[in-house]
């Protein structure tokens, strides 16, 4: 295997596009909650959008691994008859060819439990509440060689007019959603006394607001803008230098995350020159399958004021 470089991504570009847009037109136009597992939300749009980029992985890089999010078993347990019609035709009309019910569900499983030296980690909607409630929410796909984070693609289509962040060989880089240039960004250089932009989750059932606002105050950041967001633009808004630091405090203990909620947006912010750790400053460990070591603490910063987020968690015991 050999690392990926940045025209390697072309198809990949391509392929978020497309899922964005069929979000986009399912956000619009047929947007109904549907329960998957575990009394966890999802839509046709996670299904379409997992279909469309795992299509494109099978043809660009047919020997690689995947971890997704979804599954062609929910999908026909989750998804009525007439939704499952619906969302293949939309992805047929996205992709411009013929698609069938097969298709969708050899592309929903494609690459699942290979054991090869990269594997490509898929959220197909993160943020699905976001997504439900008209908010935000990324379409998040991260690249691991050998169990390290590598490269990433993240489309957010409610990130400004619409955004595409990727990762590749160290550099990170922004482009609008639909075309154009992409530029390399990099971490703010920002620190104490200055404004701090602090991102966090929307939803309280993911994020211990009381516990993040009392690290910023024992860390001593000041004079803060606190903005709450769904789905890991987060990570990209510290990858390009619209905020130094995104806290995440699970309200569970021994919270596990699902690797697919980080592997993407991590690699943003380390090729940007920021820190992804847990609270004790170690690298978030994405070698273990499908979720993370137990841990409730995740934090991505620009780098410079990172030692200050963990010596305040050390603190105050968190
Ligand atoms: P966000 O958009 O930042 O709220 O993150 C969304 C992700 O949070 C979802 O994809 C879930 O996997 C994840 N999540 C669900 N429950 C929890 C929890 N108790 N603690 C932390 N994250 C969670
Ligand atoms: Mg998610």
């Amino acid at each position: 295997m050999t690392s990926l470089v940045q025209s390697d991504l072309e198809p990949m570009l391509q392929a978020v596009r497309l899922a964005a847009q069929l979000c986009q037109e399912v956000q619009r136009h047929y947007l109904i909650e549907n329960q998957k597992e575990g009394h966890e939300p999802v839509t046709i749009a996670d299904y379409g959008s997992q279909a469309i980029l795992a299509r494109a992985i099978s043809l660009a890089f047919p020997d690689d691994a995947i971890i997704a999010e979804e599954s062609a078993t929910q999908f026909l347990q989750a998804v009525t008859e007439a939704q499952r019609a619906q969302i293949v035709r939309l992805v047929g009309q996205v992709l411009g060819e013929p698609v069938t019910e097969a298709d969708m569900i050899r592309w929903l499983d494609h690459g699942r439990n290979r054991n090869v030296p990269r594997t490509w980690v898929i959220d197909p909607i993160d943020g699905t509440i976001g997504f439900l409630a008209l908010r935000s929410y990324a379409i998040a796909v991260g690249v691991l060689e050998n169990g390290q984070v590598s490269a990433a693609l993240m489309g957010c289509p409610g990130y400004g007019a619409g955004r595409i962040f990727y990762a590749v060989g160290g550099v990170c880089y922004a482009m609008p959603l639909e075309q154009g240039q992409a530029m390399q960004v990099f971490v703010s250089q920002r620190v104490p006394p200055e404004t701090m932009r602090v991102v966090e989750s929307y939803e309280s059932s993911h994020a211990d607001h009381p516990a993040m606002a009392r690290t910023y105050v024992e860390a001593g950041l000041n004079v803060m803008e606190t903005v709450r967001w769904d789905g890991q633009d987060k990570y990209a808004m510290v990858a390009c230098g619209d905020a130094e630091l995104y806290l995440r405090i699970s309200p569970k203990p021994d919270y596990r995350a699902k690797i697919w909620d980080h592997a993407a947006g991590a690699a943003l912010v380390l090729a940007a020159g920021g820190m992804v750790t847990d609270a004790k400053g170690v690298a978030l460990d994405f070698s273990q399958g499908q979720t993370l070591p137990p841990g409730r603490v995740v934090v991505a910063s620009n780098g410079r004021i990172h030692e200050q987020i963990l010596h305040a968690l050390a603190r105050l015991g968190i």
